[in-house]
């Protein structure tokens, strides 16, 4: 069985590959590192993760290069590029964009998790305001803030602690 993680690498790299001969741009290893880099991991990483994550792979790159890197792979599809209004507005999340559905995020406001959440009627909304207002939608970005349930959330952890304490208290 073709293990599927290794062909989307496979169908992502020939795509890089294209793009890059089609735009004469350089072919370099570095590039192709950090696209797979890039898709070896699920989550939603900002330059600055990806640089160090590059780093411990033992593979020199330098941020210039990562950024650079990253644009080009926004440019051509295969990395999709988050603007999540968190405290540190200035950094763009970015996740791979190849063998994903098309979805919207949730994000805890206490512990900056990112959940993911797919919901059809997102399409109708979308065909039905384009059709309406008569507006060639292109893309869209929707994120919903809020509190998550998880165990781990320091918003649970602080009121955890809190209540022990003036349990202590008491
Ligand atoms: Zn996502
Ligand atoms: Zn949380």
């Amino acid at each position: 069985m073709v293990n599927s993680t290794t062909s989307l690498l496979t169908t992502a790299r020939t795509k890089l590959e294209e793009y890059l001969l089609k735009k004469g741009l350089r072919r370099s290893l570095e590039r192709f590192a950090i696209l797979e880099e890039v898709y070896s991991r699920d989550d939603h990483f900002d330059a600055e993760d990806l640089y160090q994550a590059m780093h411990q792979r033992s593979f020199a790159v330098s941020r210039a290069t990562v950024y650079n890197t990253l644009d080009v792979l926004v440019d051509c599809g295969l990395v999709r590029k988050n603007q999540f209004g968190d405290e540190d507005n200035t950094k763009s999340r970015f996740e791979k964009g190849l063998g994903r559905q098309q979805h919207a995020h949730l994000i805890c406001v206490n512990c900056h998790r990112v959940i993911e959440f797919c919901d059809p009627r997102l399409q109708l909304i979308k065909t039905t305001v384009g059709d309406t207002m008569q507006f060639q939608v292109e893309s869209h970005s929707l994120v919903f803030y809020g509190e998550c349930a998880d165990e781990e959330c320091v918003a649970r952890t602080k009121a955890a602690t809190a209540s022990a304490s003036s349990n202590s208290m008491a």
